[in-house]
């Protein structure tokens, strides 16, 4: 196990389910929560771990605004763009793509041009210093209703901004349903706009079913409760349509039990597009190579296996067929090379 351990930590990764606003480190979150509440009593830094625990979606939600309303300029989004970066940086994330719940800044008085390319600063710097390529998409949240969500759909399209590559969907499955943002997917899909939606995570399979149906996504946010449905396995594996899934979050969000229950490694064999994913890291304390370890411990996977996943997150992704197809090349010599160096000291690696 020592050597899958470092072979995880060295591996390349691509990451493709992972919220900027969930992204903010503690001690930032704090600095912004004290600079908008100047009052405020003091937290110490030890009792801030306690503020990021969550029982349930609908607490999480609520949670998430609270934190997200201090930030209120654009250095604060341009400070967490880099911080997340660096973050990645430091597991060996060759590819990511993040959301921006951008009508947050909208509705504070920013315009849709200067949020995306005050963000695509910061991301422009860290592509040309470090080894990582970052994408956008935007997520409409669901609590800001249907009509804003095909407004912003809307400006999307007249910005035509090429780091955006497609829209999302997030917020409490249970408080609106799917099909309500079936105009938003439609007006983005033919505007050439990649698709993705949060679904199954705390609604079950119909969930999953509708985003599919109503809003013709093109992968699922994690996706985790397809386990209720084998027609609807079946589907996602034979349409090939890829499963963002978070285990943390998963566990913590109690969606499932605990990581022997989540169904990742059922989803895997039954040769479903599978990723592995952080959704909001500094939220549940984690990291991408964290969750591939427990991924790797729970499920005793190979090695092999884990290439697997990390080449279906670059299926998965919204880049282009040739930025894809370049990205995998890369990957996969990088992992082989890594898998033989390894190998050769350890001839079998688990
Ligand atoms: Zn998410």
């Amino acid at each position: 196990m020592p050597d899958l351990i470092e072979f995880i930590n060295r591996m390349p990764k691509v990451e493709l389910h992972l919220h900027l606003e969930g992204s903010i480190r503690p001690v930032t979150a704090l600095e912004l929560f004290y600079r908008q509440n100047p009052g405020a009593p003091h937290i110490d830094y030890s009792e801030l771990s306690k503020l990021y625990r969550f029982d349930s979606l609908g607490e999480f939600v609520n949670g998430m605004q609270r934190i997200t309303n201090n930030i209120q300029s654009l250095e604060d989004l341009q400070r967490i763009t880099a911080e997340l970066l660096e973050s990645l940086c430091k597991q060996n994330v060759h590819y990511v793509e993040f959301d921006c719940a951008v009508q947050k800044y909208l509705d504070i008085g920013f315009p849709l041009d200067v949020i995306i390319d005050s963000i695509y600063t910061v991301v422009k710097n860290f592509q040309m210093q470090n080894r990582i390529v970052a994408n956008l998409n935007i997520n409409l949240l669901r609590g800001h209703g249907p009509e804003k969500a095909e407004r912003l759909v809307q400006q999307i399209i007249a910005l035509n901004h090429p780091f955006i590559r497609g829209i999302g969907l997030s917020g409490d499955e249970a408080a609106v349903q799917q099909k309500e943002f079936t105009l938003a997917f439609q007006i983005a899909r033919e505007a050439g706009l990649h698709r993705t939606a949060h679904a199954g995570e705390s609604m079950g399979a119909q969930s999953i079913w509708d985003a599919i149906h109503y809003l013709q996504v093109e992968r699922i946010d994690h996706g985790t409760r397809a386990s209720e449905d084998d027609q609807l396995m079946d589907y996602l594996a034979l349409y090939k349509i890829p499963l963002t899934q978070c285990l943390t979050s998963n566990v913590r969000l109690k969606v499932v039990d605990s990581y022997e229950q989540h169904p990742f490694q059922q989803f895997l064999q039954r040769g479903i597009c599978v990723t592995l994913n952080t959704d909001d890291p500094h939220v549940f304390d984690i990291t991408l190579t964290g969750e591939y370890q427990v991924a790797a411990m729970t499920f005793n996977l190979t090695a092999l296996e884990l290439r697997q996943i990390v080449l279906n997150s670059i299926r998965a992704s919204f880049m282009s067929d040739e930025e894809k197809n370049h990205m995998q090349r890369m990957i996969a010599v990088e992992i082989d090379a890594l898998l033989s160096h390894i190998g050769r000291e350890k001839t079998a690696l688990a």
